[in-house]
């Protein structure tokens, strides 16, 4: 696999898929990070109006144009999560919920939006028994008993992991159709999870809605990862990263693009800053 290119774009919507192929097309290397489905946010959308030359598309075949021209591009995605970026000075270093690390000279971030707001607790208590990767912080918490909270079933496989390891693992699953899974160890709730405080050194209380669990870990394992946690030195306003005309952040080499840069949320709208993002990283690059 490869671990290293001149620029990481993260994020396979309609940001991302934009900025990749930009890069390529001006010699650029590229590790393009998300789904091999894509976005959600273009194939569940019945029918698009607005896309210029595309009229009343459908979101399924939006999405199929996206991927053909991904393909023709020659641009592989890379299905891995990223949980962690590092900027070491002239490059990043990229951390996926595989655990395995990547590096690239130039960042484009591309991750959309997903409405949530952070638990009471979490930030606090993030790296000191709060986790946003099973991958990465599983034996630290071999043995013992956790909590997962997760929004999409696309998480369950790390359930099923988590249990291999821990002792037990209370799973709150946060959509529709909850799951049931083979291992004894695992329980599944329908609670709401409303905080998470510090216990004692080794522990913490999950609060629900309907009680409290004590455990060594609470992983919160959502689709979208706020993305001054991803990279905290990243000046954000309410939750959109802050990006001038060419899409660059306040970090040297990292730019931004697509809903995460804030509204308005449209498909054009991030296919056009996805463009911008790429000539600029480009043009970084050759400045360098
Ligand atoms: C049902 C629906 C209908 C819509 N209809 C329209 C419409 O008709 N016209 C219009 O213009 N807009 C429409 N929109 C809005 C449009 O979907 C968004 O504006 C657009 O998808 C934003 O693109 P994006 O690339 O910025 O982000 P997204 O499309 O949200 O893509 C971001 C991608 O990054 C991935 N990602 C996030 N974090 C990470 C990470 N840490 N590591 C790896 N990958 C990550 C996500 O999984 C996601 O796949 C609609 C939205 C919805 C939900």
């Amino acid at each position: 696999m490869m671990n290293k290119a001149d620029i990481a774009v993260i994020g396979t919507g309609p940001a991302g898929v934009s900025a990749a192929i930009t890069a390529v097309q001006r010699g650029k290397s590229v590790l393009l990070f998300g789904s091999a489905q894509l976005s959600a946010k273009i194939s569940r959308a019945e029918k698009i109006s607005n896309y210029p030359g595309l009229p009343d598309v459908p979101g399924t075949e939006l999405a199929a144009a996206f991927k053909k021209h991904l393909r023709s591009a020659e641009i592989n995605i890379t299905e891995d999560k990223i949980t962690n970026i590092y900027d070491m000075g002239g490059k990043f270093a990229l951390q996926g919920a595989s655990s395995e690390m990547y590096e690239a000279a130039a960042l484009i971030i591309a991750v959309g939006v997903v409405p949530s707001k952070p638990y009471p607790g979490e930030k606090e208590l993030l790296g000191m028994g709060v986790s946003y990767c099973a991958t990465c912080d599983a034996m630290l918490h071999k043995g013992r008993a956790v909590a997962v909270i997760a929004d999409s079933p696309d998480e369950e496989n790390e359930v099923k992991f988590l249990a291999e390891v821990c002792e037990r693992v209370w799973y709150f699953p946060l959509y529709k159709d909850k799951p049931s899974f083979a291992a004894e160890n695992i329980k599944v709730l329908d609670d709401i999870p409303t905080q998470i405080r510090q216990k004692s050194l080794s522990e913490r209380t999950l609060v629900t809605n309907k009680g409290e669990y004590d455990v060594s870990c609470v992983f919160i394992l959502r689709r979208a990862i706020a993305a001054d946690t991803l990279l905290p030195q990243l000046k954000t306003d309410n939750g959109h990263i802050t990006v001038n005309r060419f899409m660059k952040t306040n970090v040297k080499g990292c730019f931004a693009c697509g809903d995460i840069t804030g509204r308005p949320y449209q498909y054009i709208k991030a296919a056009g800053e996805g463009n911008i993002a790429a000539l600029s990283a480009v043009e970084f690059l050759d400045a360098k």
